[in-house]
């Protein structure tokens, strides 16, 4: 699996939708709910990840 398909959200976004797109190609749309220990979240279809980005400049 590709890990360099990531996409940074606010920090105030704790649902996401996705319904994959033209390069990881396309799924039904889903919510995927932000994990509270990590800030990130993985789509199960595509394998996007989604991260706040106050988790991102932590590291
Ligand atoms: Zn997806």
């Amino acid at each position: 699996m590709k890990i360099s398909n990531i996409k940074i959200v606010k920090d105030n976004i704790t649902t996401i939708t996705c319904s994959g797109d033209a390069v990881s190609g396309r799924h039904p749309q889903i919510f995927l709910k932000v994990n509270d220990e990590d800030g990130a979240v993985e789509c199960y279809y595509c394998g996007k990840r989604f991260i706040q980005e106050s988790m991102v400049k932590k590291k």
